[in-house]
This record gives C-alpha cells, sequence and structure tokens, in this order.
C-alpha cells in the first residue's frame, strides 16, 4: 500500500426502508460522500456498500468488514464517512461504542450531513468512554488493579509487548525481540541525527527490511510511537509513576533522551518530566487579566526553613501575589468539590445509558469473537489438508509452500482480530463505578492522587479541558469537561439530557 501522511478514509452506505420515497438511493448516498471527501482532500481508501438482504438483517457484513479494515490498519484510516449517522449506527448504543472502538483504531466518524458530536447524549458518552481511556490501564479491571500495579513495581510490563520486544509465556515480562530489536535501535540512531521526519525515517527503515507485526510497512504514527517510547530504554511509567523495568533496555537512556523533544528538561535526574510532584497548580491556573500561569517556588526563610508558595508571573499585574501552596491547594480543593457531580438522579441515568448501551454492543462483539474463531478453526482445518495433499504428491514443493504460507497469513490476521477485540471486554460496571468514585468527589480525589503527579496532571486536565483561572481569590473556567458539564444541566433541567434527532435512549428516567 502507498505510504503517505494524507487525510486517509472510507465510506460506508446503507439503504434504509424509506430510502426510495425520500430520494437517496445508494448510489447517491456514495457521490454525497465522495465529494464531501474531496471537498475535506480525504483520499478514499475504500467504500463499502450494504446491499440487498445484509442491509436489513442485524449483521450486515459490509459495516462489519468497514470497522475490521480500519481496525487492521490500525492508526491509518483517519475517517469513516458516512451520508447520515443512523447509516453508521442505528442506536445510540451503537454509534458511541463503535466509534469508541472506531477511536481506538485511530478512525474518527464523519458524516456528509449533520455535526456529529452535537448531540448532548452523543458528546456526553464520548466525554465518558474519554474518562475511561484516561484512566484505560487500570479501569479495565478494578480488582486486578493492585495487581498489577506490584507486577509493574517489580519492572514487570503488563500490557501487550511493543515492537522490539516479545512475550513468551504469558504474564512472563518482554522478552527482546531478535527480529526486530536491531530496527529499534537503528530507528533511535537514525533519529538523534535529527535529520529524519517520521515518515522518512519509516522510509528509511522499510528499505532495510523493517516490517510491522502483520508483515506491513510502519506508519510515520508508529515510528513517533517508538521514538518516544521510554521502554525501550527500560523505563516503565505507568500508574503515576516511573520503574526500572526488569527486562534488557535495547538502548541506553542517554540515547532515549536525546531523542525527545527537549533534552535540557529535568528529566533523567531522577524527577519527573510534565508534572511537578510540588507544585501541581503551576502552569495550570492563570489569572484573568495578564493571561500569565501561575508558577511555584521555595523560599527559603529564616532557620533556612523552606517554604513552598505559588506567584505570579507578571509583577506588574494588579492580581499579582504570592500565595502560600497549602492554602491557594485548599481553595482549588474546594472549587472542586464544588463542581462535583452531585445529583444521584444525573450518575442513575448515566450509567442506565452506557450500561444498555454497553449490554447491547457486548453481545455483539461476542457473536462476532465467536464467528472469527469459527474462522480460524476452518483455515486451520484447511491447513491441514495442505499437508495431506503434500504427503500424497498432488502438490509440487512450490505449491505447497505457496498454500501453507498463504493460510498462515490469514489465521495471523484473523487473530489479530481477535486480539483487537479483547481490549473491548471490560467489565463496564465496574468501570463505571470506578469512573465515578472519581469525579463525585474530585476534591477527595485530586487530594490522593498527590503521589501520583502524572495521574493528578491528567485529572486536572481531564476536568479542566480549557483555560483555569485564578483571580487571585477563586478558580474559575469557562468550559468544564462534559461528565461535569451534563451535571450542571441535569441540575439544572433534566430533560436536557433526552436526545434529539433519533438516537433515543431506551431508558425511562
Ligand atoms: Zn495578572
Amino acid at each position: 500500500m502507498e505510504q503517505t501522511t494524507e487525510k486517509t478514509g472510507i465510506i460506508y452506505c446503507r439503504v434504509s426502508s424509506t430510502e426510495q420515497v425520500e430520494g437517496t438511493s445508494l448510489g447517491m448516498q456514495e457521490r454525497y460522500c465522495r465529494e464531501y471527501a474531496e471537498r475535506e482532500g480525504i483520499k478514499v481508501l475504500e467504500c463499502f456498500v450494504e446491499e440487498g438482504e445484509s442491509a436489513k438483517t442485524a449483521n450486515r457484513t459490509q459495516f462489519q468488514k468497514a470497522l475490521a479494515f480500519c481496525a487492521q490498519k490500525k492508526q491509518y484510516v483517519d475517517f469513516f464517512i458516512v451520508h447520515k449517522i443512523d447509516r453508521f449506527a442505528r442506536n445510540q448504543g451503537d454509534h458511541a461504542v463503535t466509534q469508541e472502538f472506531l477511536r481506538r483504531s485511530g478512525t474518527r466518524l464523519r458524516s456528509v450531513t449533520e455535526q456529529i458530536d452535537e448531540s448532548p447524549v452523543g458528546r456526553a458518552m464520548e466525554g465518558m468512554l474519554s474518562v475511561f481511556a484516561e484512566f484505560d490501564n487500570n479501569v479495565r479491571s478494578t480488582r486486578s488493579k493492585s495487581g498489577m500495579e506490584e507486577r509493574v513495581r517489580a519492572g514487570i510490563w503488563t500490557w501487550a509487548a511493543p515492537i522490539g520486544y516479545k512475550r513468551l509465556v504469558q504474564g512472563g515480562n518482554l522478552v527482546t525481540d531478535d527480529d526486530t530489536a536491531p530496527y529499534i535501535r537503528l530507528a533511535f540512531d537514525e533519529w538523534a541525527k535529527g535529520t529524519h521526519s517520521f515518515k522518512s525515517l519509516a522510509d528509511f527503515l522499510y528499505e532495510r527490511g523493517f516490517r510491522t507485526r502483520s508483515g506491513t510497512r510502519a506508519y510515520p504514527q508508529l515510528i513517533e510511537k517508538m521514538v518516544r517510547n521510554p521502554l525501550y530504554c527500560g523505563i516503565i511509567r505507568a500508574f503515576g509513576t516511573e520503574v526500572k523495568g526488569a527486562f534488557v533496555p535495547l538502548i541506553e537512556e542517554e540515547l532515549f533522551l536525546r531523542c525527545q523533544p527537549s533534552v535540557r528538561r529535568r528529566f533523567g535526574t531522577g524527577e519527573r518530566v510534565t508534572n511537578n510532584p510540588d507544585f501541581p497548580l503551576r502552569r495550570f491556573a492563570v489569572c484573568p487579566d495578564c493571561d500569565k500561569s501561575l508558577t511555584g517556588s521555595f523560599s527559603t526563610g529564616r532557620k533556612h526553613v523552606r517554604y513552598p508558595y505559588y506567584h505570579h508571573q507578571k509583577q506588574g499585574c494588579s492580581r499579582a501575589a504570592f500565595h502560600s501552596k497549602e492554602n491557594l491547594e485548599q481553595t482549588f480543593v474546594e472549587y472542586l468539590g464544588k463542581v462535583s457531580p452531585k445529583h444521584k438522579k444525573y450518575e442513575k441515568v448515566f450509567k442506565a445509558v452506557v450500561m444498555d448501551v454497553w449490554q447491547s454492543n457486548y453481545k455483539k462483539l461476542d457473536a462476532e469473537n465467536a464467528r472469527v474463531r469459527k474462522e480460524i478453526e476452518v483455515l486451520e482445518g484447511e491447513r491441514q489438508r495442505v499437508f495431506d495433499l503434500h504427503r500424497a504428491k498432488t502438490y509440487s514443493d512450490q505449491e505447497f509452500m505457496d498454500q501453507k504460507d498463504y493460510i498462515n497469513r490469514q489465521v495471523q490476521q484473523k487473530k489479530l482480530l481477535l486480539e483487537e477485540k479483547r481490549i473491548e471486554e471490560l467489565n463496564m460496571e465496574d468501570a463505571l463505578n470506578y469512573c465515578f468514585d472519581f469525579v463525585r468527589d474530585s476534591g477527595k480525589t485530586w487530594t490522593e492522587l498527590e503521589k501520583m503527579p502524572a495521574y493528578r496532571a491528567r485529572f486536572q486536565k481531564l476536568i479542566f479541558p480549557q483555560k483555569t483561572t485564578f483571580d487571585g481569590k477563586k478558580f474559575g473556567t469557562k468550559k468544564m469537561s462534559l461528565v461535569y458539564e451534563l451535571n450542571e444541566a441535569v441540575g439544572a433541567d433534566s430533560s436536557k439530557l433526552v436526545t434529539p434527532r433519533g438516537i433515543e435512549p431506551r431508558f425511562t428516567p
């Protein structure tokens, strides 16, 4: 496939029963979608058209194919284009969860005729799911979290092995993958020269034989992920902290640091890159007048005791003042208390929607997994036959090799598909409760995250996706994250949670 950095997308068309009346036939749908793609500068890779019986049944074969296409070409398909949302999903459940599925493939949904993220529940759902994504690693199972954390502290990488590494036994630590590890080393060496773009480095590696697990060329996004991954120099970053991995690093820490955007940051001296554990609100809150962010430092008082305080960067501003760390952070905790979702009703409604969505989708995924497993079984039967035919001399050696390789590749591909889906099989109820525990008492959560500065920073960002101000007395923001914003809406008027545009939730509040 052509390696490119331009925007890419696929088109999905499906006809509904009232279609002929409205005059949007499949052909027109496709044309509108193609025109849209052209306007937006999106290169159409493939067009999936649901025709005849499959459009009416629940299977929607082309739809499944389209999703699988995005998943297989992970991070490569930018947009999933439909004419109308109802082409994509027949209920809100499909919509939110399939969108999340696409998100994991790095693909975004686009509708030719609608602005997708506008509906309150749709948006809230995305807000909700992004909460999950934020805490992804722990969310998958709250119960196994502490066990996982323990293993990480022991230097064991407990997630999927990145390219360059493999895992020999389930639950074991990473082992160097001799086939791909030299390329990782090469990638860092080249990147450190400072002359490559991610794309040119991808090309460079491809020419030298570097292939991804699925045997394809690495996309620039993967290269970027690679050179930003501290795991390769033996550092595990998880649960808000850094741990030295108990596996063989592929490169030296020094080389890794040379490959990072700002080498001169404090990283490497034992401190964390992005978060200052002493001053979590530093660079976070800005002055509403001069727009400068607060900074933090220690003053050494008499008897050489060090006092932590926050201060204003701009001396001339009328709001410029010094605030003790303790006071300012206390004010912030109180502010968080004020904005936390308090309405039981909101929580119940929200959980009902998400659970409903989840259950219907989970069933679908389950059925699909079973189907893929069945297909693998069939392929394995075929492989056996190829061996038999070779033994019986019906196949020449060459034919045998070709056939065998072909089947092996197919099995490999299907197995990858299964792996993708396993990610989806999380315990939604646990995840929801876990998520709500975090937001219900945000002040407390924030305080408790003191020892996990990375999570603390993410938590702050999650609640306040945009600018947070501090005017010298109190905090404020123009825009809060959806989970919090919707809370306000429900508090004022619960009817606001009702969705427009035919994707009504199937519950009665
Ligand atoms: Zn100011």
